[in-house]
């Protein structure tokens, strides 16, 4: 059989499911075709999509100014390596560290590649400039948390299925509870050997957890009295998602170092970046780290054309208003139902939470109905749906999304 012949639904999930390897469990739904906020299976019929990738399509499938961007590279030049320079990635970098504000980036490919970069940087920083003693650098971390899927990162985990039996496991980072200013004052106070402390603005996998106002300002206050960095993981949160260009500039806070991924090319190609000032990512030298992908030219093209496409059609804002509506309608459903308990968010990044134990299967079955009726979303934590569709979204297709989710919970109603 041609790779090219079209095929049914059905036979692409046999043949994934024979040749693939089975770290995925799927929505039965296979798609062939995505233009802004729709998605089409290869059947022909369309979905919303309300999961972006996980936040990687902010600004619409196949952003036409994206795609141009890669394709015209792509005719041009695809890869040097950073043995020699190419005439992109210094044009993507000022423009990058202009926008976020930053001395200097450090461009990686995924969202994990670029969390590891980040603890790299910070203990070298921590031996280098804090003065901590050789290998005793220690990070805290948050419970629950996710920032990707390498062994570094999973050592720090508390997800179980993502961490049993991959050890033994890296050291070097202490776990807090999240949004508890007081667990990490003690973290900081009781240890002289923080070099930093790793944060989701909003845990996004852990079910769009959104911490009280005033956490990460408090936090990042706290890290300064301690000279400890503050790490932003913003590879879900940022890029508009939640109505600012970062999560963090609710509160104002300029994270010490902060982490891209995702949504920095649009979804059209896998680019992430670390940013830094000079006093820190000025402890990298020639060799210290590095990506043969890392930074090439249809990165660079890429990623500066999606974060052009933010600014240009004001993707923040739209994801702000859009976030308002779309809690205060599901909120006026959810006082007289008995299957959500609540939604939460902000911005365009949202959850209900579904009134069932998380053993159950009532969120993949709602994410079945929601489906049938034209909208793809997926259960994150058991009983917890996430909602993040592309901030391309205008607000007629909002409301047309809010019927078909409110039409699907209703049939759900004990
Ligand atoms: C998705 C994600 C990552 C990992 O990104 P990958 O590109 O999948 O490696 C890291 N941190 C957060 C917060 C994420 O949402």
């Amino acid at each position: 059989m041609s790779v090219l012949e079209t095929i049914t639904s059905e036979n692409a999930i046999a043949l994934e499911d024979k040749h693939g390897a089975h770290n995925y469990h799927p929505l039965p739904v296979v798609l062939n075709r995505g233009e802004g906020v729709y998605v089409w299976d290869v059947e022909g019929k369309k979905y919303y999509d309300f999961l972006s990738a996980y936040s990687a399509v902010n600004q619409g499938h196949c952003h036409p100014k994206i795609v141009k961007a890669m394709t015209d590279q792509a005719q041009t030049l695809t890869l040097t390596s950073r043995a020699f320079y190419n005439d992109m990635l210094g044009k993507y970098e000022k423009y990058a560290t202009e926008t976020f504000k930053f001395d200097k980036l450090l461009p990686m490919n995924t969202g994990a590649e670029a969390v590891e970069t980040a603890l790299k940087l910070c203990r070298k920083w921590a031996y280098e400039k804090k003065g901590i003693d050789e290998n005793e650098a220690q990070i805290i971390v948050c419970e629950n948390n996710f920032h990707g899927r390498t062994t570094t990162i999973i050592s720090f985990s508390n997800d179980p299925v993502a961490r049993k039996n991959f050890g033994p496991y890296t050291a070097g980072f202490i776990k807090i509870e999240y949004n508890n200013l007081k667990a990490l004052t003690e973290a900081l106070e009781q240890n002289s050997n923080i070099a930093g402390f790793l944060v989701e603005p909003i845990q996004g996998e852990a079910g769009v957890y959104v911490p009280s106002e005033g956490y990460l300002r408090e936090a990042k206050a706290l890290c300064e009295k301690h000279n400890v960095l503050f790490i932003a993981d913003e590879v879900q949160t940022g890029i508009a998602r939640t109505g600012k260009m970062l999560a963090v500039d609710h509160e104002n806070v300029k994270p010490d170092i902060l982490i891209l991924g995702k949504a920095l090319s649009g979804g059209a190609y896998p680019v992430s970046a670390v940013l830094a000032d000079d006093n820190i990512m000025g402890v990298i030298k020639p060799g210290n780290h590095g990506s043969t992908f890392g930074g090439n030219p249809i990165a660079a093209a890429v990623a500066m054309a999606a974060l052009e496409v933010v600014k240009n059609e004001g993707l923040a804002e739209n994801a702000e208003t859009l976030g308002v509506l779309f809690r205060a309608e599901l909120n006026k459903f959810i006082e007289g139902c008995n299957i959500v308990n609540g939604v939460r968010g902000k911005g365009l990044l949202n959850a209900i939470l579904i009134n069932d134990t998380e053993e159950s299967s009532t969120a993949w079955d709602i994410c079945m109905a929601l489906k049938e009726n034209g909208l793809l979303a997926k259960p994150t934590h058991g009983n917890i749906i996430r909602f993040a569709p592309p901030l391309v979204m205008n607000k007629e297709q909002l409301l047309d999304c809010v019927e078909i989710i409110i039409t699907t919970l209703k049939q759900f109603e004990k």
